[in-house]
C-alpha cells in the first residue's frame, strides 16, 4: 500500500460520520425537558454529576419507563419501544445534561438488555426484557477482578458443571449497584486453554442467590456504590447461561461497545458547568473566566457530534469501535478538566460540607469523582492501545 492510501485508511478509520437526528427528534427532546421540569419540580431530578452513577432512584427509573424511555433500543415484542439508538441518545443526553437519577436502569438499559436480545435464549427474552422495559429488573457488571481489570482475559473467577447447571467461586470488583441490583452477567472461566480468551462464559447471576456476599467499596465521598462480590459456591441453573457456553469472550468485547460509546463518558461532570455559569451570571465576569466556559462548551460540542455520528454509525448496523475509543479518551479527559478549570475560575471554593446542591458542594462531590473518569469502562491508556492497533494495522 502506498503512504497515500494508507494515509486515507486511516482517515477513513477516524472519520466520524455526520451526526443525524431522526425525524421527532426535537419534538422527543422537549417532552423530555417537560417530563424533567416536573420531576424536578417534585425534587427528583437535582442536577447532580455523575447520575448515572450515583442517582439510583427506582421510582424514577418506573417513572420514566412508563413514558417508553427504557428499553428504547428493545423491540416491543419484548416491551421496549423500538425507537433505536438516536431516539435513545437524545432522551440519555436530556437525562444527564440534566442530572437526574438514572442509574438504577442504566447498565440494564444500555447493555444488559441489548445483551440478551443478542445472545439471550427465547425464555431469557420473555423473562427479563420486558421487565427492563418497564425500569423493574437492574443489572450489575460482573466483569472486573482484582487481578482482571484491563487484563479482562484473565479472569479467575471459575464456574464447575453440576448436575443441573454451574456451581461459581470467585470475587468481582467494582460491581457498580450490586448491593441494590437484581442481577449480574458475571464472566467465569468454564474451562481451561492455553488460549486465555476461550473458555470464558457469561451467566445471568441472582444477587440474592445463597452463596453471593456483598461487600461494600466506598468512593472518597463516602458514598456506598461499589462492592467486591464474593460468590462463594453459588449454584447457577443451565437457563442462567447467557449465550454459548466458552463463548464469554467474544459477547463480552461485544458488550463493550454499547458501554464506552455514549453521552455518560462526556456530560457527567457538565452539571457543574451549568451551576458555574447560572453563578457567573449574577455577578461581573473576567475575560479569563469568559474564555475557559467558551473553550470548555466549544470541546462540548465538538465531542457532542463526534458522540452523535458514533451513535448514528450504530444505527446503520456499523461497529464504530475505533471511533467509540475516541470520544471516551477525548470526553472522559473532558470531564476531568471541566471539574479542574471551572474550580480555578469559581468565585467559590468546593467545599464537601456546604448546601446540597450548591456550586461549593457540586464541585467538591464531582472533583471527588474525578479519579473514576478515565477507568470506568476500561482506562485510557487501554483506549489508545484500540486505537493504535487499527490504525497501525492499516
Ligand atoms: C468508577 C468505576 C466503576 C466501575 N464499574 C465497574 C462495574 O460496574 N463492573 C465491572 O466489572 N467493573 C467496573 N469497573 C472496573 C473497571 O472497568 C476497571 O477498573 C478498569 O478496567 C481498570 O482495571 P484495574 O482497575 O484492574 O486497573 P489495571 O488493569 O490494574 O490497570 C492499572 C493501570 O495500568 C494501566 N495498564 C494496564 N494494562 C496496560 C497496558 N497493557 N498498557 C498500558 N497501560 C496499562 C491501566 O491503564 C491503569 O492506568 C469500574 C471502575 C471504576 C473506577
Amino acid at each position: 500500500m502506498t503512504a497515500d492510501a494508507r494515509d486515507c485508511a486511516v482517515g477513513q478509520l477516524v472519520r466520524f460520520p455526520d451526526p443525524q437526528l431522526p425525524d421527532g427528534a426535537e419534538e422527543l427532546r422537549s417532552e423530555v425537558r417537560d417530563f424533567i421540569a416536573e420531576e424536578r419540580a417534585n425534587g427528583t431530578v437535582m442536577g447532580r454529576p455523575d447520575s448515572w452513577l450515583s442517582g439510583w432512584d427506582r421510582g424514577f427509573s418506573e417513572r420514566l419507563a412508563a413514558r417508553g424511555w427504557v428499553g428504547m433500543a428493545l423491540p416491543t415484542e419484548f416491551g421496549g419501544s423500538g425507537a433505536g439508538p438516536i431516539a435513545r441518545y437524545v432522551v440519555i443526553e436530556e437525562l444527564l445534561a440534566a442530572g437526574a437519577p438514572v442509574s438504577a436502569h442504566w447498565v440494564s438499559d444500555r447493555q444488559a438488555g441489548v445483551s440478551i436480545l443478542s445472545h439471550g435464549t427465547e425464555e431469557q427474552k420473555r423473562a427479563f426484557l420486558p421487565a427492563i422495559a418497564a425500569g423493574r429488573c437492574f443489572f450489575s457488571i460482573g466483569m472486573s477482578e482484582r487481578e482482571s481489570g484491563s487484563d479482562l482475559a484473565s479472569v479467575q473467577t471459575r464456574a464447575e458443571r453440576t448436575d443441573s447447571g454451574w456451581r461459581l467461586n470467585g470475587t468481582k470488583m467494582w460491581t457498580g449497584g450490586a448491593h441494590v441490583n437484581d442481577f449480574a452477567i458475571v464472566l467465569a472461566r468454564s474451562s481451561d486453554h492455553d488460549d486465555r480468551h476461550e473458555g470464558l462464559t457469561q451467566f445471568i447471576v441472582d444477587l440474592r442467590a445463597p452463596g453471593v456476599r456483598v461487600e461494600p467499596i466506598r468512593l472518597l465521598t463516602g458514598e456506598h456504590r461499589f462492592n467486591a462480590v464474593h460468590l462463594t459456591d453459588v449454584l447457577v441453573p443451565d437457563n442462567r447461561v447467557l449465550g454459548i457456553e466458552g463463548d464469554g469472550w467474544r459477547q463480552v468485547t461485544g458488550e463493550l461497545a454499547f458501554e464506552r460509546s455514549g453521552p455518560e463518558r462526556f456530560l457527567s461532570t457538565l452539571p457543574v458547568l451549568t451551576s458555574l455559569v447560572r453563578l457567573l451570571a449574577s455577578v461581573s465576569t473576567s475575560q479569563h473566566q469568559q474564555s475557559v466556559v467558551g473553550r470548555l462548551v466549544a470541546r462540548l460540542i465538538s465531542l457532542r457530534a463526534m458522540s452523535l455520528g458514533v451513535a448514528s454509525a450504530l444505527q446503520a448496523g456499523a461497529s464504530p469501535d475505533v471511533q467509540a475509543a475516541i470520544v471516551k479518551d477525548l470526553g472522559t479527559r473532558f470531564e476531568g478538566d471541566l471539574i479542574e478549570q471551572v474550580r480555578v475560575v469559581s468565585p467559590i471554593a468546593p467545599n464537601r460540607s456546604a448546601t446540597i446542591g450548591g456550586h461549593a458542594e457540586l464541585l467538591a462531590f464531582a472533583l471527588l469523582h474525578t479519579p473514576g473518569y478515565t477507568l470506568r469502562g476500561g482506562t485510557n491508556e487501554i483506549l489508545r492501545g484500540v486505537i493504535t492497533k487499527e490504525v497501525t494495522a492499516r
